[in-house]
């Protein structure tokens, strides 16, 4: 990066900062993008003089709401509802729902970027948008979460809409959710569309919808291992989280050939040498999306298992590493320990799961290494699939989601090495997934003017 480039970075993002405070996940967002695509704005100066990374940081609207519901003690309960409806320049809004007790507009914002380059990067014509709650599942009864969902969609209904804004799950947000919102939206709108995906099948949901984040970022990992003349086969796995994403990556990478050692949740992670097989994934379905129980009880269940409170699987020798679970959960000492473990791919599930100091850490090191924006874009592109399938008022087999989820996964890491290709030969996924997300929503905003 030339010195003028350096400054135009370092000043935007002062700029950034200041109007941002304390928004910590937001300016790590935004900082990795901005330092990937500068030096294109700098070299196509009416990007500048149009201001489009300004406008490309600032959400076209956020909505925050309060959301009052009843628990099942009948005592009032207070969550703050959040929609960031970040940038529809090539599509309407489009990105999952969180509830998680963490959940704040800087978490929401920084989602809702990367959303957008995300989408981008899937061909398909949706916006970036992200919304969410500090209401936590964990804990809660059918009944509450249902009293919760209601309360929530009561506001948010009057704010998406399938030509506006379609939101879908993430963290704490499944099918059981996703269940409670549809009904609602449906009650206080009277229509029934395809505003929300991740519908259970009866009603509107894709084939493949569930599994398609976990598979699609197994079909990712598999063309940059194809990269090095590798695959899954015979390839030891780490992988965080024990949720959506986790449990359907675990299935791939092993129907691919590799054995998948470890899981985890917020409380610590289990380590299975023996490997994760399909009767021991079947259990973690049941336990995890039935019974709601924790990842501690698989050790007990299978005693050849060691589980590690408090602790991330990273410590554990690997040839693969797919975070799973949320973001920062790899940082710097556990990036050595992964390279030190004989690490050689890291594809993220999760969003943003690499601190920056990781990130250097994995890119010095030389690891074929690829961002969620890219590798786990299989779950919104299944999204979009949803979104055709519903205006088609049509229903699609699995093998043809499969298919056109195969398809786009090959083709985000195709724009990967298009942009991202280094003098080597080697790949930089992350500047290639954010010139190329960033070039197409660009020109979008430019062709619609200053709007
Ligand atoms: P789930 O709620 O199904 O599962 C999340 C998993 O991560 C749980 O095991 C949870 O454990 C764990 N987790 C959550 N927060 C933390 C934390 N702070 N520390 C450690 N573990 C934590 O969510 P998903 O599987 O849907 O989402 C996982 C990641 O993938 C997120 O980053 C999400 O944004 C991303 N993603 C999801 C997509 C989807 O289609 N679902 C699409 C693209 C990205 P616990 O039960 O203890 O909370």
């Amino acid at each position: 990066m030339d010195k003028f480039t350096e400054n135009y970075v370092k000043s935007f993002m002062a700029g950034l900062v200041a109007r941002n405070p304390g928004e910590v996940e937001f300016h790590q967002a935004v900082g990795e993008v901005v330092n990937n695509v500068a030096s294109y704005v700098v070299a196509n100066p009416h990007l500048m003089d149009q201001k489009i990374l300004e406008r490309m940081v600032e959400p076209e609207r956020v909505i925050m709401f309060r959301v009052p519901w009843v628990d099942d003690a009948g005592n009032i309960q207070i969550n703050k509802g959040y929609r960031v409806q970040m940038n529809s320049a090539i599509g309407p809004y489009k990105g999952g729902i969180r509830f998680h007790a963490s959940v704040n507009l800087s978490i929401l914002k920084f989602l809702a970027f990367e959303q957008t380059f995300k989408n981008s990067l899937t061909t398909l014509p949706m916006g970036g948008g992200k919304g969410g709650s500090d209401f936590s599942p964990r804990g809660k009864s059918d009944a509450e979460v249902m009293r919760f969902c209601q309360s929530f969609m009561t506001e948010l209904c009057r704010h998406i809409g399938q030509d506006t804004d379609v939101p879908a799950g993430d963290i704490g947000v499944g099918g059981r959710e996703v269940g409670y919102l549809f009904g609602q939206y449906k009650r206080l709108r009277n229509e029934f569309t395809g505003t929300l995906t991740g519908k259970g099948l009866s009603w509107g949901g894709s084939l493949l919808r569930p599994e398609a984040t976990g598979f699609g970022a197994c079909y990712f990992a598999q063309e940059m291992l194809a990269t090095r003349g590798k695959s899954f086969e015979g390839q030891t796995v780490l992988i965080s989280g024990a949720g959506n994403v986790a449990q359907y990556a675990c299935k791939k990478a092993t129907e691919l050939g590799a054995k998948v050692v470890t899981l985890s949740d917020s409380d610590g992670f289990i380590y299975d040498p023996d490997g994760i097989d399909e009767e021991k994934w079947q259990y973690v379905m049941h336990l995890k999306n039935v019974l709601r129980g924790r990842i501690r009880e698989y050790a007990e269940k299978y005693p050849t298992a060691q589980y590690f409170p408090g602790e991330r699987p990273w410590k554990i020798p690997c040839d693969i590493a797919m975070p799973c679970a949320t973001q920062n959960e790899i940082e710097e000492a556990d990036a050595k320990n992964l390279v030190k473990g004989g690490c050689y791919c890291v594809t993220e599930g999760a969003n943003m799961p690499t601190t920056p100091a990781a990130i250097e850490v994995f890119q010095h090191a030389g690891l074929l290494y690829s961002p969620g924006k890219a590798s786990n874009a299989g779950g919104v592109a299944t999204s979009g699939l949803e979104m055709s399938q519903n205006s088609m008022r049509q229903h699609w087999t699995k093998e043809d989601v499969d298919v056109q989820l195969h398809r786009i996964m090959s083709d985000i890491h195709a724009a990967c090495a298009k942009y991202g290709t280094r003098p080597d030969g080697t790949i930089d996924y992350v500047k290639g997934a954010n010139l190329a997300g960033f070039i197409k929503v660009a020109d979008a905003m430019l062709a619609q003017g200053l709007v």
